[in-house]
């Protein structure tokens, strides 16, 4: 930080390269571009995808505001589909159904951490033509069937913000192919591209062309500076979220009002967040009251997300009701994040077992 504040240069330029290009090398990406933030970067891949005004995209309600919120900044519809029971992940099987003539894209939302089962999604994508668009927000690191999440040519935004599994305080990551990245650059600043004017003319490099109506997207060599380091300790980071992970599913796995998070088989969790479920029959309280009583014993807790088609505008604008998405409805009424950060020391972790144990015990059935 006090090298890049030294060395003049404050915004996009040397660091944020290194940045994008350790990023590429770590996922495997073929490329990959540096923003100010994740929804930068699904804003800045729904526009380089030419999707927009008279196209759907199929996505999920269980994702933050910012996975739908781009749709409709583009212009285009968002489909909503629900989930599957045990990752909270789109369900292919109701994705099918909800392709139609105008659906140009799906975007997944590996939520959690956990992968979506990419498979018989990237099937649908081939047989119907669509761009599979994915939110890895949470998913650094994640491996889908032993390879990293961001290792394709399609298009994925990774979240650089304060509460990430790495952070440059906000940033962002896209990445994809070349092709669809150097796209990408032009529309994420100012739709400025050099290399156009230069076919024309062969003249200074104060040259520039406005190709596209473009945004003010671009990564600060200041985000670049935090980011590096951050990216070193980034496995270090995920060991420790793996042993507090180890530690919560050990002492709550045994507890028949408690239900604890899944890995499937294709998967390689991120743990980025730990969701934890009530099962409401074993408990004379709610999950709303849990996050009381858990408030009471000073353990923080949040819920990862109130499903998007129950929030007013989306709610309003497409006339959805609640139970429209049943497994998602159903899940969100009893699930929980608890405290899961790779600061979290030893203490830190057995204070949260004894309390939510403590909740448990103090309200069971
Ligand atoms: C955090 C988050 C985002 C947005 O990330 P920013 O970098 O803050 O824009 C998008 N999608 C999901 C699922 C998130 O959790």
């Amino acid at each position: 930080m006090v090298d890049t504040l030294r060395s003049g240069w404050l915004t996009s330029g040397p660091k944020t390269a290194r940045f994008e290009a350790e990023f590429a090398k770590y996922t495997g990406a073929p490329a990959a571009l540096g923003l100010h933030s994740a929804t930068a970067a699904l804003h800045t891949a729904l526009v380089a995808c030419d999707i927009g005004p008279g196209d759907e995209v199929i996505s999920t309600p269980m994702t933050f505001a910012a996975s739908l919120n781009v749709i409709e900044q583009v212009g285009a519809r968002p489909v909503l589909v629900d989930v599957e029971e045990a990752t909270l992940n789109l369900d292919p099987r109701l994705v099918e159904k909800a392709i139609t003539r105008k659906t140009k894209a799906i975007l997944v939302v590996h939520h959690a951490g956990h992968p979506v089962d990419l498979d018989p999604i990237r099937e649908l994508c081939a047989a119907h033509k669509l761009t599979l668009v994915e939110d890895a927000a949470h998913a650094l690191p994640t491996k889908y069937k032993g390879k990293l999440i961001g290792a394709g040519e399609n298009p994925v935004a990774f979240s650089f913000y304060a509460t990430k599994n790495m952070t440059t305080g906000e940033g962002g990551m896209l990445t994809g192919s070349k092709e669809l990245l150097e796209k990408a650059r032009v529309i994420s600043l100012h739709g400025m591209n050099r290399d156009a004017w230069k076919r024309y003319k062969k003249e200074g490099s104060w040259r520039y062309d406005i190709v596209l109506p473009g945004f003010k997207y671009n990564m600060m060599d200041l985000q670049a500076a935090l980011g590096l380091p951050q990216l070193q300790k980034l496995p270090g980071f995920h060991s420790r979220r793996k042993e507090v992970v180890r530690r919560y599913n050990a002492a709550f796995g045994k507890s028949d009002a408690l239900e604890t998070p899944v890995e499937l088989p294709y998967a390689e969790h991120a743990w980025h967040l730990y969701v934890l479920r009530l099962r409401p029959e074993a408990l004379k309280i709610g999950r709303d009251q849990v996050i009381e009583e858990l408030k009471a014993r000073n353990i923080g807790t949040s819920v990862h997300f109130i499903p998007l088609h129950t929030q007013s505008y989306y709610r309003e604008k497409y006339g959805y009701a609640p139970d429209d998405f049943p497994v998602a409805m159903r899940v969100f009424d009893r699930m929980l994040s608890l405290p899961l950060d790779a600061s979290l020391d030893d203490r830190s972790v057995d204070d949260v077992i004894e309390a939510v144990l403590d909740v448990v015990k103090t309200f069971r059935r």
